[in-house]
This record gives structure tokens, sequence and C-alpha cells, in this order.
């Protein structure tokens, strides 16, 4: 009895080896049908100028939509928007054009700070004109209410019809203060976009960031320039009525004459800002500013395409990477097509690749599977942000997010660099499929840049599902670290946003092969499994995913 027991158990083994072996088999045909050529080719195509730099509500998104589609279309993959390969995505094009001074008066006297040399505001309201009559100021720390922190700088106050000011980034980040945040790695609470929907909430009128070019991350020249330009924003029931009526900036020599002026210490209240029990101090002076804005109406199109999972089809995993790029621009060396051949065109090629990849298969992943293409990252993660707003896929049975974007050609790479490092169980994932590959996981050198938060998974993130931003960056197989780092810092210097970022036909992709098989693999992974991937503990995301899965499936 004993032996026959062992017998059926090491018959089981056998099976068990054999079925492991041929799902492996059956999962590398698939994968070796991602091709170094066919990424360029996708590439080539999408990066010509006859795509005119794929730029929403042009000639070039009709032609990019369209080419997506077809190519999903021609493997066999399903629309995912009920029938549909498109999303409406709803925008309005809004140029803001801010009084030329801020009126500020303090009890010594008014002040007036010039619009572009010492502030930039702008309005997210959809309206051709908001107004600011003599709203009282308080300077309220870093303007962060993070429970996971216990870090509350709205304590004890009411700003309502008040306009707040703060300082940029967070404690964690000046103080370089492992145990406050995530010391120098940016976390949400310290991107400007979090401080104004944090002032909208608790109800205040204006917000306020003092710039510093080291915790920003970019110069006051970035704001300057950036102001001049419309923006694009997601076209909203309310109009944006419930976000503040300004949005602004101002310089720090600005922000130190209006401390000053109101008879205040700056270096003594940014000090005090860095403790949690810093308890915000009004002004004793009042701004008043208008903007006029000029508003115009269009939709754009996210592009998206499915598998239908086997067994569990309600469940799904998404891939995303943007479509979008900047059209047609000033001319830079003679050249106004911004092509965007690595930004986005190679990872558009990739996520077609992936898709090829899962068509390919000869069964059907238990859970569906979702390519999505995304408009307007570029201006803001729009169309990203327009998907998380409006899901096909419940959120809480989305499992992950693994998001493609600026992928530059350096040959076989060494690393897999992951941004944002730590936020996620995908990490683990990724460390075991990279060292199968002979690859190592890496963190992303300068977290303190915030480039977790300018990518499309952050969207994701940011309503709670589990998202994935990564690629090998780091160690270029044949030619090392200093060459990589050599040749990732000319992408940003000469060519990130320039007309020049271009696809070449000498590209070498084959370490975009490798990253491809990598998402694909994970992918599959997390379909073929029934737990939820989550966060770790200590991300500023956990909570609102803790929250979505215990509602009922
Ligand atoms: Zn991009």
């Amino acid at each position: 009895m004993k032996k026959f027991s062992r017998f059926i158990g090491l018959l089981f083994l056998i099976s068990f080896l054999f079925s492991c072996n041929t799902y492996n088999i059956r999962i590398e045909k698939a994968l070796q049908s991602i091709q170094a050529q066919d990424i360029k080719q996708h590439d080539s195509i999408l990066a010509s100028d006859a795509f005119m730099g794929r730029k929403p509500f042009t000639k070039g998104e009709g032609k990019t939509i369209h080419y997506l589609k077809n190519a999903f279309e021609k493997l066999g993959l399903k629309p995912a928007n009920h029938g549909s390969y498109f999303q409406d995505v709803p925008m309005v094009e809004l140029k803001a054009n801010p009084s030329k001074k801020m009126k500020i008066v303090t009890k010594n006297g008014p002040l007036n700070l010039r619009y572009l040399d010492e502030y930039v505001a702008t309005t997210r309201r959809m309206v051709e004109k908001v107004e600011v009559k003599h709203s009282p100021m308080v300077f309220v720390g870093y303007g962060i209410v993070a429970p996971e922190y216990h870090w509350n700088d709205y304590k004890n106050l009411d700003v309502k019809g008040k306009t707040v000011i703060m300082l940029v980034n967070d404690p964690g980040y000046v103080l370089h203060d492992t145990t406050l945040f995530k010391g120098k790695t940016m976390t949400y609470y310290g991107r400007w976009t979090y401080k104004y929907e944090e002032a909208a909430r608790q109800g205040a009128k204006g917000v306020v960031v003092i710039h510093e070019t080291g915790p920003a991350g970019y110069p006051w020249t970035v704001l300057r320039n950036g102001a001049q330009n419309a923006s694009l924003l997601l076209r909203a029931k309310d109009k944006n009525l419930s976000r503040c009526a300004f949005e602004g900036w101002v310089t720090t020599d600005a922000a130190r004459k209006l401390f000053a002026k109101a008879g205040l210490d700056y270096n003594k209240l940014s000090a005090a800002a860095l403790k949690p029990d810093f308890q915000a101090v009004p002004l004793n002076t009042t701004v008043s500013l208008e903007i006029n804005s000029q508003l115009r109406y269009d939709t754009s199109h996210n592009v998206m395409a499915m598998l239908p999972g086997g067994e569990r089809a309600d469940e799904c995993v998404i891939y995303t990477a943007h479509w979008d790029h900047f059209g047609i621009g000033p001319k830079i060396n003679g050249d106004s097509i911004y092509n965007g051949g690595d930004d986005n065109g190679y990872p558009l090629a990739c996520l077609l690749e992936t898709a090829k990849a899962f068509s390919k298969l000869d069964f059907k992943p238990k859970r569906t599977i979702v390519f999505l293409a995304v408009t307007a990252e570029e201006e803001g993660l729009l169309g990203s942000e327009y998907y998380v707003t409006h899901p096909v896929f419940p959120l809480n049975k989305t499992v992950a997010d693994i998001n493609y974007e600026l992928f530059i050609p350096m040959g076989k790479m060494k690393d897999v660099t992951i941004t944002g490092y730590g936020q996620s169980d995908l990490d683990d994932e990724v460390k075991t499929l990279a060292k199968a590959q002979g690859r190592y996981v890496v963190e992303e050198p300068h977290p303190e840049n915030g480039m977790y938060f300018r990518s499309d998974h952050f969207s994701f993130a940011k309503y709670g599902v589990p998202s994935l931003f990564c690629k090998g960056w780091t160690e270029s197989a044949t030619k090392g670290k200093a060459w990589t780092a050599a040749h990732v810092n000319d992408y940003w210097k000469h060519h990130y946003h320039q007309p020049s970022d271009e696809y070449h036909s000498t590209d070498d992709a084959a370490g975009l092969v490798q990253d491809t098989r990598l998402f694909v693999r994970l992918g599959l992974n997390l379909a073929q499994q029934k737990d939820f991937p989550n966060w770790k503990p200590g991300s500023e995301f956990k909570a609102r995913r803790d929250k979505m899965m215990q509602e009922v499936h």
C-alpha cells in the first residue's frame, strides 16, 4: 500500500513536471513571436513624419488611433469598450490669462507680484472669468494631510474662502530623514498636483506653492514657459467649480518678500513646518487676482482591445502606453515634427507586440487581458485619468496596470530599472522574472525627482490599482553602465520632447524584446493566479486599494 501510494505520487510528480514543461513551451512559443524587427517596423510607422507627431485633435490622432485599432483587429483581439475599440475622452483646451499683477495687501502696505517673473497662476474652472477679491492668506506648511504618516497641516483650521500658501515637496525630502515620509524619495504628498487637490478638498479659494528648484525638481523657467501655453483638461460635469478658483506658484524671493512685508520670519516658519505639530499661520494679508480664459471643447480617444479571460473574464490585467506626443511645433535644427520615436513610439510598438504574443497563446488566460493606448499623457496623464474614472472593468477587479513609457533602444540590457521601487508586490514578481532572464532589478536612481508621478501607471496608482513602471535603463549588456548613463543623459538633454526624438533604422531593439517578454510573462502570471497584488505597507496608495477590495466583489 505504501509502495503503491509512493508510485502514484511519483506518477503525479512526473505528469505535473511534464505539464509545467509543456505549459512553458507553449508560452515560450508565444514569447518568441516578439521580435526586434517587428517592434522597429511599428515604430518606423508610428514615429514617421506622416503621423505628424501624434497630437490629440489633429490628423495625426486619426492616423494613430486607426493604426492601433487595425493592428489589434488583425490580431483577432476584441474591442474592449462595450463593442468599440475607442473610448471617447471629452476635453477642454483652456488658455488662462491672469492679471499682470497679483495684488497683495499686508498690514504694512501693499505688495504687487509680477506675472511670470514672480508668480504664475492658472485655473481649472471651465468658465470665462474667475475673480478673487481680498482672499485672506494662510501659510499651511507643506499643505499635506497624510494619515499613514500621522501628518495634518490643516488641523484646527478652516480655510473656506481663503488662499493657502505652502512649501513644495515633503518634510522627509527636505531633511533627508527616512523616518519622515519616504526620506528623499518624493511621495505623492510632495507633488504640486496633490497640494492643489488637497487645498480644493479643504475648500480653499486659492492655492499657491512656493517654488524652489531643488525640491521641485525643475527651475522656475519651466513654470514660466508652461504658464504661457494653453492646457488641456478633462471635461468635468461641475466645470471644476469644486477646484480652487486659482492655482499658482510664487518664486522663493517673492515668498520671502511677502512674509517680510507681513512681519513674519520665512526661515523660522519653514523650519517649524518640518515638525508634525506645526500649526498653520494666518498671514493677516489678502490676495486679489483675476483670470480670463479662452475655452475650446473637443474630444480625443483612448484605444482599447482585449483578450477575454477563460475563467474569470470579469477580472483583468491592463497594459498601458500613451499614443500621443507633441505634434508639430517650434522648429529646432530645421525640424518641426515632434515624432516621439522613443516617447512613446517604441513603447506603443511593444504594447502591440505584447498583444501579438497573447494572441499567439494556444490557451485562454484565466483573467481578461486589456491593451489600452491612452491619449493626452503629455498634457497631464489625461487619457489614463479618464479611463480610471470611467473604467470598463471595475477597479477592484483590475489586478494591475503594467505601463510602457519612454523606451530607448540601447541593445540588450542587464538590468530592469523600477521607478517607484518598493511601492507594490509587483516588484517581487519582476525580480523573479528578471532573474530568469539573467537580469537584475535596480531602483531608479533619482526618486527625488518624482518621475513616478509622471506617466500613466500613476493614474492607476492614484486610484488604488497596483501599477508598474520599469524597463532596462541602467546597464547595457555589451557597453556597460557608464555608456548607458551617458546615452540616457544625452537623450534627456538633446532629444527629450524635441523633434530629434526619432526612429532610426540602425536602432538596436533587442532590449525592448527583453522588456516586452518580461511584461508578457508578468501579465500572464497575474492572469493565471487568484490573488490580487497589493501596495506594500507604507505606500500612500494602500489605503485606497484596501478599501475598494473590501467592497463586495
Ligand atoms: Zn511619454
